[in-house]
Parts: C-alpha cells; structure tokens; sequence
C-alpha cells in the first residue's frame, strides 16, 4: 500500500479558498455539465444544481432536447445548451472552452453517445470529471482513455471501477489494482463508497464524512457537480477531488438527524451545501 492519509478539515483547511470580497462572476470560473438523457434529466438537474450551489460563478448544462424546458424551469441559474437529438446526447458542440466539465450522469451508452463521447475527448481541451455512463463507455472503449486530460478525475461507484479495472481478489488487490491503473492513465480516481478514497499513482486518501443516508438516488450525480465546480474555481484537480468528497458526505452528516437515513434524498445534499463551506 502507498502512502495514505485521512481528509479531514484540518487537511483541507490548508488549501480552501474563501471567496475574495472584491470577485465577480466572470473570476469564479465557468462550469459545463454534460448530462441526461430520455427519462434521466434529473441527473442532468441534480449536477448542475449542485455546480451553481458549489460556488461556480457560471454554469452551462448540455443536455438532449427533451430536456430544455425541464432545465430551464428547474434551474433558472443555469445556462442550457441542447444536442440536435431529442432523446440521447450524439454531439457535443461547446462553443467557448470552460474551466472545468463534468461529463457522464445520465447520458447512456447508445452508440450515437458513444460516438459523440468520442469526438468530444479529441477535442477538448478543459480538466474533466468523469462518471457513470462516460465511464462505462470508456471502461468498453478502454483507448479512449489515452484522449483524457491529466489528472483527470474519475469518479466511480465499486460496480463502476470493476468495469474500469477488472475484478479483484480481495480489498488489497481492488487498491493495488485501481492505484495501477490512476498511474497507468495519469488520472486521480474517487473511488466511491462507504467510506470513499481519493487515489492517485502516490497516495490514498480516505474520506472522513458522510454515511448511509447518501445511499440514494442521484448522491453520485450531485458529487460530479461539486467537484466539477471546484475545478472551475481553479482548485488543483487532487484537492477539487478531496474538498468535494469532503464536503459531500458532511451534507449528510448535517441533514441526517433532520431526515432520517429513509427520507435523505440527493436533494438534501443540495439543499445542505449552504452549510457546509467552511
Ligand atoms: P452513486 O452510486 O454514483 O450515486 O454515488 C453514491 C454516493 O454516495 C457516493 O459518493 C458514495 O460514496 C456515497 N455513499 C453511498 N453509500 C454510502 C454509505 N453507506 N456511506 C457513505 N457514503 C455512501
Ligand atoms: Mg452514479
């Protein structure tokens, strides 16, 4: 095992940036969500109300056609850019380069997507967060991952990074697995789960917030859009990775005695963000 370490507030007060009275939206960097798809536009929602509510001065979502009007409704705050397809993402077209993209939660892995994921990489040039299906589209196309930015963030759940890197024998040999492949690729990876770490080719990080109650749907989604918006605001992408998972699971922390681990819902964890800045 590598070097490893605990997240806890004392390590991230050594690099978090309150906001500078004099800043203005245009300083606090500009966020893209691409997200969604027919009947997952809540993913899409979820990110990038939790991106606007991480401190970003600008978000854009890019979302498939049918979901404008639900963006535009939900999210007021939010600026929408739509795919030419109705139901699934098959060509992303951003015309300005942002800080930081979040890209995955909800998009599905039809062959058009897949396609548009592609093209997309080839091109882009900001820091990335990737999740759900963008990396189960990349866990199938593994030399597409030769296309990501360095220290990329890869955020999966245990089914998610089992696609990614193979099974494992035992805990021990997931770390030494997932610690080969954040070198091999040059990415930091958030390996999700109860509790979460942050690896890259040098040191695990364990999370110490958060609990069951984050075991609901959309949890994973609202991560991306906090860690996609710390990256805009020019966190480096291993603390954008820690302050966000940090910051994540104290939502929970802080909402549990109010809701209960059956009534906490991803929307909590947005509703709680307010709180949890330090
Ligand atoms: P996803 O599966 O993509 O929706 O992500 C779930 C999120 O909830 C991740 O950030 C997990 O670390 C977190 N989570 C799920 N179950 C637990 C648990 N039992 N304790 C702490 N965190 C959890
Ligand atoms: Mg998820």
């Amino acid at each position: 095992m590598k070097t490893s370490y605990l997240i806890t507030k004392e390590e991230i007060l050594k690099f978090y940036k309150p906001v500078n009275s004099l800043t203005h939206k245009g300083l606090q960097g500009h966020g893209v969500i691409i997200a969604g798809s027919y009947g997952k536009i809540g993913a899409a929602v979820l990110a990038s109300k939790s991106c606007i509510k991480s401190g970003c001065g600008l978000v854009t979502t890019f979302i498939p056609k049918c979901g404008y009007q639900i963006l535009q409704i939900s999210n007021p705050e939010v600026m929408v850019l739509t795919d030419e397809n109705t139901n699934f993402i098959t060509q992303i077209n951003l015309t300005f380069i942002p800080q930081a993209i979040g890209i995955g939660p909800g998009i599905g892995k039809e062959l058009a997507t897949q396609k548009g994921l592609f093209e997309f990489l080839r091109v882009n040039k900001s820091p990335l967060v990737l999740d759900a299906d963008a990396l189960n589209i990349l866990s199938e196309n593994q030399p597409w991952l030769e296309l990501i930015p360095e220290k990329t963030i890869l955020t999966p759940h245990q089914k998610e990074l089992e696609r990614l890197i193979g099974k494992w024998d035992s805990e021990s040999h997931k770390f030494q697995k997932t610690i080969a492949f954040s070198e091999q690729y040059n990415v930091i990876i958030v390996m999700k789960g109860a509790p979460t770490f942050i690896i890259n080719e040098t040191t695990v990080y364990k999370n110490t917030t958060g609990n069951a109650a984050l075991a609901t749907a959309g949890s994973g989604d609202v991560l991306t859009g906090i860690i996609t918006s710390l990256l805009a605001q020019s966190y480096q992408p291993l603390e954008a990775a820690q302050l966000g998972v940090f910051l994540h699971g104290l939502t929970a922390d802080i909402a549990l005695p109010q809701t209960g681990y059956q009534s906490f819902i991803a929307s909590d964890i947005i509703k709680n963000l307010g709180k949890v800045f330090l």
